[in-house]
């Protein structure tokens, strides 16, 4: 796709060049009105050239995001552990859940692994470092608190 895109934008310049080629012809023949639709032509293929620009812009974007996911797909499947309604990181030694478990908002909203961390040094409750939802009472499998 990104290649169409390439293509795309490098037809558009192909057709500015055309278009700056038709108004030295109409500057030398002193043809105002052609011109004026010269003009009209590049201002036209200028704003198709700024909108292949922002189309390609939010396609990279897009497959940064589709490897991003890949990616927590992949470690989801690999490296956790559900044990509803939480996930976990898995445990190398025996596969099962290991300290803490993920944010559950942030992976049912947002689709991220963030893992929950402790709120204070002793106590039950735990919180998001990245969405700062607190909890209270979720399970933890491991000694690091
Ligand atoms: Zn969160």
């Amino acid at each position: 796709m990104i290649g169409e895109i390439a293509a795309a934008a490098s037809r558009i310049d192909v057709a500015m060049h055309l278009a700056r080629g038709a108004k030295t012809v109409a500057d030398a023949l002193g043809d105002a009105e052609m011109k004026f639709k010269i003009a009209d032509i590049y201002s036209a293929l200028s704003d198709a050239k700024a909108a292949i620009a922002g189309a390609e812009v939010g396609l990279a974007a897009k497959d940064k995001e589709i490897d991003r996911l890949k990616q927590q797909f992949q470690r989801m499947e690999s490296d956790t552990v559900e044990l509803a309604p939480y996930r976990f990181r898995k445990s190398v030694t025996d596969g099962q859940p290991a300290g803490r478990p993920f944010c559950p908002r942030c992976l049912e909203v947002d689709g991220y692994l963030i893992l929950t961390e402790r709120a204070k040094r002793s106590g039950p409750s735990v919180f998001c470092p990245q969405c700062k939802t607190n909890y209270n009472g979720l399970p933890n499998y491991g000694s690091d608190g």
